[in-house]
């Protein structure tokens, strides 16, 4: 007899959720885990995050361990309302409020002043905070059934690329978690904007789906963190140049046609023609190309590319978030 998706088999790691109506024992059992000290993976609109009891210093402890990340990385701590969010910083300058009132629930996180009572293994020793509310219908159910803040990085093992997909997660973290809840493929498919209000001027830490264009409309300009690659010391822990990699060397294609090995990847989002033996094409506009990026350098690594030509993408603003991540996995640092 087949289980439906309302008795999950208590045995079982990975657990179907509809991502339109996500109540019922799964989201139950998921909140029970994280209330207890363990890890799950659940769905947010970005990616899958990897999730724990953020005021748990030992649950905090596992997520490191889980992901091989080091302790001096610190960890997005996801709320259920800007309310709960705002009680773990110190201050809520206007600048925060405005924010999000605007855009939470959604992919924007906010770093503010640290609240004393979250703990430093969160904030790697930092005084600062990162706070996000997260708009994924899972998401929301399993915060609001637990009832505690919960610190979630990528659901990925360090430097490896971001997971999209339940399955990505087991094959990356599978032993390390306690339950995945799968609620599909992730809407935006990178990871979210990053804004530091903490010191004198807003700051651009991470560009993603929510556009610097979008946030200066609304709190006046953002100073910006130096480009990737630029040789400069990272602006703040976590900003590695070399992230959100691909096992293969990624390399972006140049006009002229290269000299192309036979088993080469090549991501194209033109109908431009390449001699590589796997070519995936992603869609020619942003939103479908973040969408679907992550998903095919997991395929090109399942493929067991060496090599993945990029073709590069256009300039444009609304292109910020993806040229971040091509360029963070092109950087062979
Ligand atoms: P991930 O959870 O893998 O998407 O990465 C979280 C990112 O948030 C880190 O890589 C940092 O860049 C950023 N972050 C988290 N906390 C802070 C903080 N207190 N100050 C600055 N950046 C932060
Ligand atoms: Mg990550």
């Amino acid at each position: 007899m087949g289980r439906g998706l309302d008795a999950p088999d208590p045995a079982m790691k990975v657990i179907p959720v509809d991502a339109a109506h996500p109540r019922g024992p799964a989201i139950e059992r998921a909140a029970g885990i994280l209330r207890g000290g363990g890890l799950v993976a659940f769905p947010t609109e970005t990616v899958y995050g990897l999730g724990a009891d953020a005021m748990d210093v030992k649950a905090v402890g596992r997520i490191f361990a889980a992901k091989g990340r080091p302790p001096t990385n610190p960890l997005i701590v996801h709320l259920h309302d800007a309310e709960a969010a705002a009680a773990l910083a110190r201050e809520w300058p206007t600048t925060a409020a405005l924010l999000a009132e605007r855009f939470w629930p959604g992919p924007l996180t906010l770093i503010l002043p640290k609240s004393p009572e979250v703990p430093n293994a969160v904030t790697a020793g930092l005084s600062t905070v990162a706070l996000r509310v997260p708009a994924h219908p899972v998401a929301r159910a399993l915060l609001q059934a637990a009832e505690i803040p919960v610190a979630a990085p990528s659901a990925n093992p360090y430097m490896a690329v971001s997971p999209t997909t339940a399955a990505h997660v087991m094959e990356g973290l599978g032993d390390a978690v306690d339950m995945i809840l799968d609620g599909g493929p992730t809407p935006v498919g990178i990871e979210s904007t990053v804004v530091d209000l903490s010191g004198k001027r807003p700051r651009l830490l991470r560009p993603g789906s929510i556009s610097r264009g979008e946030i200066e409309a609304l709190i006046g300009p953002l100073e910006m963190a130096p480009p990737v690659g630029a040789g400069a010391p990272s602006p703040s822990p976590g900003m590695s140049r070399r992230h959100y990699s691909p096992r293969a060397r990624v390399v972006f294609l140049a006009k002229a046609s290269p000299a192309i090995s036979e088993d080469a990847g090549a991501l194209m989002h033109s109908d431009r023609r390449v001699p590589a033996r796997h070519v995936l094409r992603l869609p020619g506009e942003p939103e479908g190309y973040a969408r679907g990026l992550y998903a095919a350098l997991h395929e090109l690594d399942r493929r067991a590319c060496p090599v993945v030509y990029v073709e590069p993408v256009p300039d444009g603003p609304a292109w910020e978030g993806v040229r971040d991540r091509l360029a963070r996995a092109a950087n062979q640092e």
